[in-house]
């Protein structure tokens, strides 16, 4: 089959590298893609949030099957457009694709299906949400409603903080994404997350990760899209992940599915674990970006078959063959991110490092330059290893990392600490 995937970074390279293992996969196309992606799919330039424009690409190339990569065309309602031409898409609807893009949508799901999450109230302007923070005091967590690119969440320490986040918010520094603001009890204990793919009404676990989302060593500085990632998370014990399963998952997506907005796709809950009870922090709609490059190594050419039964509506009878693996990625970034950072540097020894089922450098940010791979990103590379256990693949990931010779890019030396 001709298979289109959407979007441009690690996640998609990493997909891409899982579907092209298939044999089911006679041509594999991906929109836009990078350097690393165009050594092993043809790449194409399009509008990926437009939905007409997906559609008539998808017609004129024979495509049998999209995978939908990152949020925003989701949001955008580009699966709406293929499943309405008749193209088997994996990605949920516009409405279902709420559970990340409206975090009051979330929350009042959850309400409705008695999910475990954290409690919370909505506002739409200031003064009243001033009192309600004033009433519950510190620690706590302010959210601007919509899409916000991870930074729209703020958890105050101090109530000081707290009221200022709502200044902020509705100062319009976030847009249309601050319009209304979720405010929230702040949760403790260790954070994981599951990934369970979904065909509207059938679930089913593709395994659990955990992230690192601080840019420096030991979880200090500010916030990135995530500097790398493991699988599986140990926090998320079976017993957890079943626990999760129950009373989070197959309420939420059982719910949807009786709105008459049934979610397909992959759905990734962001879960905070103590004393073994996991509670939801929030849904998104698409594969994590570090987390899918592990979560592909993991899984291999079964992914496609996958998300295949996701969107044709036979997830019931699918599996997956585990192996008894761990898989580490890291990130390497560009000196400066999550800041201003330079494009263009020049990226040397990729072609000494290995690639195999478990070996895998993986590119977000990359561009072709004159015969030569350059930075066109904030993270540029995910080294990725898999290996029996968790040290295994770490050391493998590192001695890679390595051999790469990029004096302006850097990365973390610890991932994985917690679970090492
Ligand atoms: P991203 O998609 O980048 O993870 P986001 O903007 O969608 O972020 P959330 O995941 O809701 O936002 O929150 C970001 C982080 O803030 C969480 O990973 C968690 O560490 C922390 N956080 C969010 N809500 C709570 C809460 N109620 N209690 C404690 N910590 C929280």
């Amino acid at each position: 089959m001709n298979i289109l995937i959407l979007g441009s970074g690690g996640r998609e390279h990493a997909l891409a590298w899982a579907v092209k293992q298939n044999p089911k996969c006679d041509r594999l196309i991906v929109a836009p893609g990078n350097a690393g992606i165009a050594q092993i799919a043809e790449c194409a330039n399009f509008d990926i949030n437009d939905g007409p424009s997906v559609v008539q690409f998808a017609t004129d190339h024979s495509v049998d099957f999209v995978i939908i990569g990152p949020e925003a065309p989701l949001a955008a309602g580009v699966g709406d457009s293929l499943r309405a031409a008749g193209i088997l898409t994996f990605g949920p609807s516009q409405e279902a694709a709420k559970l990340e893009a409206s975090k009051a949508f979330t929350k009042e799901l959850c309400d409705a299906c008695d999910a475990p999450t954290a409690a919370y109230a909505r506002f739409d302007s200031a003064a009243p949400a001033k009192d309600y923070i004033r009433e519950n005091g510190a620690p706590i967590v302010v959210k601007a409603d919509g899409l916000a690119a991870g930074k729209g969440v703020i958890v105050a320490m101090t109530e000081a903080e707290a009221l200022d986040a709502i200044d902020d918010m509705f100062s319009g520094a976030f847009g249309g994404a601050g319009a209304e603001v979720v405010i929230e009890e702040f949760m403790e204990g260790e954070e994981g997350s599951l990934f369970v793919l979904c065909d509207g009404e059938n679930v089913l676990s593709v395994g659990t990760a955990q992230d690192h989302k601080r840019v420096g060593d030991g979880d200090t500085g500010p916030n990135t899209g995530g500097m790398g990632a493991y699988s599986p998370a140990p926090v998320l014990s079976a017993s957890v992940e079943a626990l999760a399963m129950e009373t989070i998952i197959k309420p939420c997506v059982a719910e949807m599915a009786r709105r008459g907005t049934p979610y397909q796709g992959v759905l990734y809950a962001g879960l905070m674990i103590k004393d073994g009870q996991p509670r939801l922090v929030e849904y998104n709609a698409r594969f994590g970006d570090p987390e899918c490059q592990v979560l592909m190594m993991r899984l291999g050419a079964q992914a496609l078959d996958l998300m295949l039964a996701c969107a044709d509506g036979t997830l019931s009878s699918a599996q997956v063959n585990w192996a008894n693996d761990h898989a580490m990625t890291i990130v390497m970034a560009a000196n400066g991110y999550p800041g201003d950072y330079a494009k263009g540097t020049e990226i040397r020894g990729l072609d000494a490092l290995p690639e195999s089922s478990t070996q895998m450098c993986f590119h977000a940010g990359t561009a072709q330059k004159d015969g030569a791979i350059v930075a066109n990103g904030g993270r540029v590379l995910n080294i990725t290893a898999r290996g029996a256990t968790l040290a295994e693949a770490h050391k493998a990931a590192y001695a890679m990392l390595d051999k790469i010779d990029w004096p302006e890019g850097f990365s973390r030396s610890d991932i994985g600490w917690r679970a090492l």
